[in-house]
C-alpha cells in the first residue's frame, strides 16, 4: 500500500469540519426543501395548488421567511437548483435570506435514479449519462459554492425485497456516493451522504437492521477507499423501521435500539452528525422516534438529528393551501414542527395534550422519488 497523498489541505479540512459542525450544532437539524419540480408538484397537487414556478417559490418563501428564532432549530436548508436562484417578494435571493438567519445553505446535487440493468428493478444514482454526470459534478460544485451553497446532498435509493438489495446495487451506490463526496469536498462543499433504504415492503425490524448494517458498512468502506475526510461529512440515513406493510408494530424505543445499534456497528465516531430522513413517517412519528434515540442509554458519539422533508412541511402545506392570507398559519405550523424536532434532538420532547390528527397521518408514498 502506498503512503497517503493528501487530497485536502489542513485549511480545507478545517473549513469543511466547521460547516458540518454548524449545521448539526446542539438542537439543530436540516430542512430538506430540495424537492425536484415533479416531487413538489405531487405535494402541491394534494392541496389543489397548481405546480407553477411561482407557487413553488411562494411556498418556499413562507418557510425561509419564518421568524428568525427558527435558527435555534434549523442549522441547514437544502435547496433544489431552481430555488437557489429564486428571490423573495422584496427581491432578496433565497440564499441571502437564509444566510442572514445564520443558517447554512445546501444544494441537491443528484438528478434522481436510473435503472441498474440485470437487477430486480434496482437503481443507481445518476443523470442521463453516468460518466458525464460525475465529470460535470466538479464544475457544478464550484459554481454552487460561488452562488452561496456550503453543503451538498446526493441520494441513493435501495429497496428491501426477498431478492434485494443485491450486492451489485450496494457496491455501485456506495462507490458513487463516495466519489460524489470526494468531489464535493474538493470544492468546499460538505457532502451529505444519503443511502436511503425505502420503507416499502412487509419486512420486519430485524430485516431492515440487517440490510441497513450491510449498506452502511459498504458506504463507509467506500468513503475510506476514496479518502473522504469524515469530519467534514454528514450522513443522512433511513431510521431502522419495519416495512410499511409489516403486520407487527414496533415502539419508538424498539426503533431507537435497532437504529442506534446499527449506527454504532457501522458509522465511525469521526462523523459529526447523522441527520435522518423521515421516509414517509408521520410528522409525529418522526419526532417520537428521534426523541427515543436521543433518550436511549446506548453511546452516541455523533449528533443524532433530522433532515426532514415531508415531516417538516406537511402541516405547513396543509395550513397554506396556496392562499397568501394563510402565510402566518403556515409559518406557525412549520416552526412548531421544527421546535419539536429540536427538542427531540436533545431527547427532551414530551408530548403534552392531544396531538393534532394531521401530524399523525402517514406521509408514505410508494417507491418514493425526490
Ligand atoms: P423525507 O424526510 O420526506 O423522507 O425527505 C428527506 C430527504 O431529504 C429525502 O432525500
Amino acid at each position: 500500500m502506498t503512503h497517503q497523498f493528501p487530497a485536502l489541505s489542513p485549511e480545507q479540512k478545517k473549513a469543511l469540519s466547521d460547516i458540518a459542525q454548524r449545521i448539526v450544532a446542539s438542537g439543530k437539524g436540516i430542512l430538506a426543501a430540495d424537492e425536484s419540480v415533479g416531487t413538489m408538484g405531487n405535494r402541491l397537487q394534494k392541496i389543489n395548488v397548481e405546480n407553477t414556478e411561482e407557487n413553488r417559490r411562494a411556498f418556499r418563501e413562507i418557510l425561509f421567511s419564518s421568524d428568525a428564532s427558527i435558527n435555534q432549530s434549523i442549522g441547514g436548508v437544502i435547496l433544489f437548483h431552481e430555488t437557489l436562484y429564486q428571490k423573495d417578494s422584496s427581491g432578496k435571493p433565497f440564499p441571502a435570506l437564509i444566510k442572514e438567519k445564520g443558517i447554512v445553505v445546501g444544494i441537491k446535487l443528484d438528478k434522481g435514479t436510473a435503472p441498474l440493468a440485470g437487477t430486480n428493478g434496482e437503481t443507481t444514482i445518476q443523470g442521463k449519462e453516468r460518466s458525464k454526470w460525475l465529470d460535470g459534478l466538479a464544475e457544478r460544485c464550484a459554481q454552487y459554492k460561488k452562488d452561496g451553497a456550503d453543503f451538498g446532498k446526493w441520494r441513493a435509493v435501495l429497496k428491501i425485497t426477498s431478492t434485494t438489495p443485491s450486492q451489485l446495487a450496494i457496491q455501485e451506490n456506495a462507490n458513487t456516493l463516495a466519489r460524489y463526496a470526494s468531489i464535493c469536498q474538493q470544492h468546499g462543499l460538505v457532502p451529505i451522504v444519503e443511502p436511503e433504504i425505502l420503507p416499502d415492503g412487509d419486512h420486519d425490524l430485524q430485516r431492515c437492521q440487517y440490510v441497513t448494517e450491510k449498506v452502511l458498512a459498504a458506504v463507509y468502506k467506500a468513503l475510506n477507499d476514496h479518502h473522504v475526510y469524515l469530519e467534514g461529512t454528514l450522513l443522512q440515513p433511513n431510521m431502522v423501521t419495519a416495512g410499511l406493510s409489516c403486520p407487527k408494530k414496533y415502539t419508538p424505543q424498539d426503533v431507537a435500539v435497532a437504529t442506534v445499534t446499527t449506527l454504532l456497528r457501522t458509522v465511525p465516531a469521526a462523523v459529526p452528525g447523522i441527520c435522518f430522513l423521515s421516509g414517509g413517517q408521520s410528522e409525529e412519528e418522526a419526532s417520537l422516534n428521534l426523541n427515543a434515540m436521543n433518550q436511549s442509554p446506548l453511546p452516541k458519539p455523533w449528533k443524532l438529528t433530522f433532515s426532514y422533508g415531508r415531516a417538516l412541511q406537511a402541516s405547513a402545506l396543509a395550513a397554506w393551501v396556496g392562499k397568501s392570507e394563510n402565510k402566518k398559519a403556515a409559518q406557525e405550523a412549520f416552526c412548531k414542527r421544527a421546535q419539536i424536532n429540536s427538542l427531540a434532538c436533545r431527547g427532551q420532547y414530551v408530548v403534552s395534550g392531544k396531538t393534532d390528527a394531521a401530524a399523525m397521518q402517514s406521509l408514505f408514498t410508494a417507491s418514493y422519488t425526490y
